[in-house]
């Protein structure tokens, strides 16, 4: 059986060079004490916009481990696939993502019968008792119709995904998560209660389930909502994931998966307080900043490195309406915020670093400028080998960003201060 360890987290990038650099950061932290598998990730999304298909990630996996001589567990992660793109990911994938966000809120007429099997006897609410001395889960037969009425349509599609996948891998030779972070609403603790229970009742052993959680989770900047409001729902999800588990027969070491979107550095403090009073795992879900490692350290290093950090700036500009359109729920770049081009052609290497490093108490430091060219990798996609030959001549400034960004900002954070 693939089994996921109990802490994993999120490898890759856009341009499949910094393997070695990520499994660095994985390799510091076991000196410290503390393992976690990397799973590398690249979704269906992004592929399209690279131009790679998804064997090039088992490869780059394959080499990057054998070139750092990782001797830890890996994953290859089909991140967030759908029924009409899955079977292209089949071979090379050990780790599937089902995205199911679009089908949220869709009715489902058996949304009745699903209320009727959970709810409470003669009317009465069910009470869900959860560890750690939080509040149980009370919920009453229309509440149970009503998160059945949002997500029971989602879960089926889940499990015809899963069924898919099943048919051409063979059961338990795969991890399987759930994902609906790509939505508006959040998820509430009770609602998960019971998405998990349809999970089961669809026969899907998934081992991590991505809610939607409160707040914003914006790409490659920080979180932006209630950080206490957000500490009490994630203790709240993770006992109810341990107390779903164990009432509908779910794998045991079912975790809860963060899609950060990278550089969620407000509550990691609080995802590593509740992973540790509850004894859970987690999976985090980022890795994405390396991109912007790249651009970063290709800037610091003048010459033709920001030269090119310039070029990709102008190109996400221009396109930045069109760039924005797939990513719309998860960014939220202030167009008033960006400086011109022609200003950012001025600039030294480290007033651009500045602008881009993820460093709120640096003055320069421009978010919706991170945020713009997190996702305007398209630009450097389209410089093809000229941008590889950067990636090669700076191949170890950008590689020690890597690792340093990795390690010392989210790894620490995430899994070891106190
Ligand atoms: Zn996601």
């Amino acid at each position: 059986m693939t089994t996921l360890p109990k802490f994993s987290f999120g490898v890759g990038d856009r341009f499949a060079r910094q393997g070695p650099a990520q499994l660095r950061a994985f390799e510091l932290l076991k000196k410290d004490g503390f393992e976690a598998a990397a799973v590398w990730n690249k979704s269906f999304r992004e592929h399209g916009i690279t131009g790679t298909k998804p064997e090039s990630v088992r490869e780059e996996a394959d080499a990057a481990v054998r070139a750092a001589g990782w001797k830890g567990p890996y994953f290859v992660d089909a991140d967030h696939i759908n029924l009409g793109n899955v079977d292209g990911f089949i071979a090379a994938s050990d780790f599937f993502t089902l995205d199911v966000a679009d089908f949220v809120g869709k009715p489902d007429p058996d949304a009745p019968a699903f209320a009727s099997r959970h709810a409470g006897p003669d009317g009465k609410p069910v009470e869900v008792a959860l560890a750690g001395g939080l509040p149980p889960i009370r919920a009453d037969r229309a509440d149970i119709e009503r998160a059945a009425g949002k997500f029971l349509a989602a879960v089926k599609e889940a499990g015809r995904i899963y069924r898919r996948i099943e048919k051409a891998k063979g059961v338990g030779n795969f991890i399987c998560e759930v994902s609906m972070d790509e939505t508006d609403q959040a998820q509430s603790p009770t609602e998960l209660y019971f998405i998990l229970a349809m999970v089961a009742e669809e026969g899907i052993p998934a081992q991590t389930i991505a809610p939607k959680f409160t707040g914003r989770f914006n790409k490659g900047v920080d979180y932006v909502g209630d950080v206490a409001g957000f500490s009490r729902e994630f203790e709240s999800d993770v006992a109810v994931a341990a107390a779903a588990a164990k009432a509908f027969n779910l794998p045991a070491n079912l975790k809860l998966s963060v899609h950060s979107g990278s550089d969620k550095f407000a509550i990691y403090p609080a995802i590593r307080r509740a992973c540790g009073k509850f004894g859970a795992g987690v999976h985090v879900k980022t890795a994405g900043t390396t991109w912007l490692e790249e651009v970063g350290a290709l800037a610091a290093a003048g010459g033709d490195g920001l030269t090119a950090a310039k070029e990709i700036y102008a190109e996400a500009y221009t396109h930045c309406d069109e760039l924005a359109k797939p990513y719309a729920a998860v960014i939220d770049i202030v167009p008033a915020k960006l400086p011109k081009p022609d200003e950012v052609a001025g600039w030294s290497g480290e007033e651009f670093a500045a602008a881009l490093r993820h460093d709120p108490a640096n003055p320069g430091y421009n978010p919706s400028l991170r945020q713009l060219i997190h996702i305007g990798y398209k630009a450097a996609a389209k410089m093809g080998p000229r941008y590889q030959a950067l990636l090669e001549r700076y191949a170890e400034p950008i590689g020690a960003a890597v690792t340093d960004n990795l390690y010392r900002r989210h790894m620490r954070l995430l899994f070891l201060e106190a």
